[in-house]
């Protein structure tokens, strides 16, 4: 069957995915002067971090008061809480008017709002955004990527684009223009918010809105307690994998709400993307590892911590966001080249905005240069991320 592909408009710089890291990559390329457009599957912004259900953006600082991650992360940990409750500590720039549950740089935050939010954080900063636009294949011409193939309801497009940041969460544009790539393996986790009685009554005693929602994982813990037993580590290999993962969850959560009095309890929100943490990264050509700490890198082009852990302090090397074998595509947000614990530490909503940050300002300035992604000097890249609030040492 011969299927028509409508010709799009040209334009500079594609993301692909409209989670925290894509939103930062479409900002920080627009704002270099760059047209970008930015494409996502579903109908909302903010990928996990909204329809995934995660809304607590982990810590911007070490824990030992320095801030590391600023810049266009800074910006989104703010605009989370900009239109709804907070518990960012005061001396964090927090209103201080809920009880603080952390004193990190971290907040909880409403994930319908925040993804309201995005929307207007979008226009205000002249990123063209395609909704409901699920980018298939890139169109490659030995190591260049010409453009994107994409499906939506009018049937099939190509947009053509001089740069690709691929922030789709699974790497799928990386992947399909011949990057190589590391399958994740995942504890299984199946996070909703539910109401209840007592949850209300706490609310309507308090005035604090955080106790709205009771995050309610029936899956296992970070470190995996309460995985299924005799279920393996989980990798994403096919829809089936996600079909029987997201109907696994919401059997567990019906047979958890069965129990309960039907009278006094409500399910607010299921998540609409599976809660997976790492389902692909790309290899680059360089690769963080987790044990780098305390090291300043020549052609570090971000800070960032430890969430799990206070005291540590990382450099983010450009070269995990790109391969060489194409020139033309980037990396974002947790699919970054980040290896075992490298990739635990790299994979959460602070840093996966730094490095859309990174990716959007390096993606524009190619452009600039008409060189590749491994060709950037990574000096000039330094001092425009500099320029725009990222602490690079
Ligand atoms: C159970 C769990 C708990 C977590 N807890 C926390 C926490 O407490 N705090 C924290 O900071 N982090 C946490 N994380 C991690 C964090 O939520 C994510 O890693 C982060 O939000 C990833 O952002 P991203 O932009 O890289 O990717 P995503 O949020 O996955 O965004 C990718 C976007 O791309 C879109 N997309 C995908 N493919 C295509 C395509 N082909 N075409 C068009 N669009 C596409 C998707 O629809 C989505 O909107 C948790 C993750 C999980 C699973």
């Amino acid at each position: 069957m011969d299927i028509a592909v409508k010709q799009m408009e040209q334009t500079d710089v594609i993301v692909v995915g409209g989670g925290v890291s894509g939103v930062a990559a479409a900002v920080a390329s627009a704002r270099q002067g760059a047209k970008t457009l930015l494409i996502e599957k579903t109908v909302c912004l903010g990928g996990l971090a909204t329809i995934g259900l995660i809304n607590w953006y982990e810590p911007l600082c070490d824990g030992e008061g320095e801030q590391l991650i600023t810049g266009i992360s800074e910006e989104l940990i703010r605009l989370s809480v900009k239109y709804s409750y907070e518990n960012l500590p005061a001396k964090w720039g927090g209103e201080g008017k809920n009880p603080i549950r952390y004193d990190r740089f971290a907040t909880s935050f409403s994930p319908t709002i925040f993804a309201l939010a995005l929307i207007e954080y979008l226009e205000e900063n002249n990123v063209k955004l395609r909704l409901d636009t699920l980018a298939t294949y890139p169109e490659m011409e030995g190591s260049l990527c010409k453009g994107l193939l994409v499906e939506t309801v009018s049937g099939r497009e190509f947009f053509p684009a001089k740069m690709i940041i691929d922030a789709t969460g699974d790497a799928t544009v990386c992947h399909r223009a011949g990057i190589p790539t590391e399958l994740g393996e995942n504890y299984f986790s199946y996070v909703t918010h539910e109401l209840s009685a007592g949850l209300s009554k706490k609310l309507f005693e308090t005035e604090d809105f955080y106790n709205l929602r009771h995050w309610r994982n029936v899956g296992s813990s970070l470190g995996g307690k309460g995985h299924p037993e005799g279920m393996g580590m989980i990798k994403v290999t096919s829809a089936d994998v996600i079909t029987d993962y997201m109907t696994l969850g919401a059997k567990r959560v019906l047979a958890h709400h069965k129990q309960m009095d039907k009278n006094k309890k409500d399910i607010l929100t299921l998540p609409t993307m599976p809660q997976f943490r790492k389902i692909r990264r790309i290899i680059g050509d360089g690769t963080f590892m987790g044990t780098e700490d305390g090291v300043i890198l020549e052609d570090s082009v971000g800070r960032f911590g430890d969430f799990r852990k206070s005291g540590k302090r990382f450099c983010l090397a450009y070269n995990t966001l790109y391969n060489s074998c194409v020139d033309n595509v980037f990396g974002a947000g947790r699919i970054i080249s980040a290896k075992d614990e490298g990739w635990e530490i790299t994979r959460v909503i602070p840093v996966a905005a730094l490095t859309g940050q990174v990716a959007g300002t390096a993606a524009a300035l190619c452009i600039n240069n008409g060189c590749s992604a491994a060709k950037l000097e990574v000096k000039e890249l330094q001092k425009v991320l500099e320029a725009n609030g990222v602490k690079i040492k």
